[in-house]
């Protein structure tokens, strides 16, 4: 008979954590989500993740399999290190180590970077099933990619492969908060989006867009292009265009399937920008008429299940929802 078994998945970002317990046909069993204590991080671990954690264990005990940590930054996954994560407020912090010594049951732990956990949830549970080659492109408050290749993880020599928010394209582009100008993220991003409709709505030296500047939201921005602003219109069209020449440099190296475009924002502005965005990289790249390199819009319900998905690959098991067969 299959016995049933469950994973735990943690997304740490920089204003909340979520968790979630997920069983093996990617079924979210149990959510919750809390703020994130940006001070004390070895307290905040032991206290607040630890806590949430054994109650999981209490109450679905043997069953779980292991747990999936993803956190922002630079971090180094063997060691179980968060090295630097800029929103977190965490330098070389022993986040593994903080928790297996705060939870009641041995468990297995597994630490990665949110973009590369989301590319695995995508994998076992989202827009990515049954895909062995496909980039994953999250564009939220920052920008940040993953992928597959072979059904392998790319991960790279420091674990920073496919971290290409801070690639800088423009010389001449906006100063970027990393110290740097011209980064992609500074276009492709929330803040990003923000920041350089500021700057437009200030230059227009018009009093409606200059009394919204400095109070608009990404969200409002995307309903402005709906209803043809052509401020937001321009912007749209200045993001399109990025994504587009970031998914034609992402086909030439790695020849994905699929690119799958997750994040808020990125969900948010997927039916919009996409045909632009594919017409865009088609016209930078070889030309080939068969098999095109499909876009696909991210479909997990939260993003610990890419924490968690984690567990799964990993342990290197597969879970029903791609292997039917009996244990
Ligand atoms: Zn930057």
């Amino acid at each position: 008979m299959h016995r049933e078994t469950y994973t735990i998945g943690i997304d740490i970002g920089g204003t909340k954590i979520a968790f979630a317990l997920i069983d093996g046909e990617g079924v979210v069993r149990e959510d919750k989500k809390i703020p994130t204590g940006l001070s004390g991080s070895t307290e905040f671990i032991q206290n607040e993740i630890g806590k949430q954690v054994n109650i999981f264990i209490k109450k679905y005990g043997s069953s779980i399999t292991g747990i999936g940590l993803a956190t922002p930054g630079y971090i180094d996954p063997v060691a179980g290190i968060v090295k630097n994560a800029v929103n977190l407020n965490w330098k070389d912090v022993h986040v593994v180590d903080i928790l297996k010594n705060s939870i009641e049951k041995p468990l297995p732990i597994y630490l990665q970077r949110d973009t590369v956990a989301e590319t695995l949830g995508e994998y076992y549970f989202g827009a990515g099933k049954n895909c062995q080659d496909f980039v994953f492109l999250g564009i939220g408050t920052g920008f940040g990619a993953g992928a597959l290749t072979s059904g392998q993880l790319l991960t790279g020599f420091h674990n920073m492969a496919l971290e290409i928010g801070h690639l800088s394209v423009d010389e001449k582009g906006p100063q970027c908060a990393c110290g740097n100008v011209g980064c992609i993220e500074t276009i492709l991003s929330g803040k990003g989006l923000v920041n350089r409709a500021n700057e437009l709505f200030a230059a227009s030296h018009d009093p409606v867009y200059e009394k919204m500047k400095d109070s608009i939201t990404a969200r409002k921005i995307i309903s402005m292009a709906k209803a043809h602003d052509p401020i937001a219109e321009e912007l749209m069209g200045k993001m399109a265009k990025s994504l587009g020449f970031i998914c034609a440099v992402l086909k030439s190296v790695i020849d994905p399937e699929r690119f799958i475009i997750g994040g808020g924002l990125g969900k948010a502005i997927f039916n919009m920008l996409t045909d632009d965005v594919e017409k865009e990289m088609n016209a930078r790249v070889f030309k080939m008429d068969d098999r095109p390199t499909r876009f696909y819009k991210s479909s997990l319900k939260t993003s610990a299940m890419g924490a968690g998905a984690m567990v799964w690959y990993f342990n290197n098991i597969l879970p029903n929802s791609l292997n039917n067969k009996n244990e």
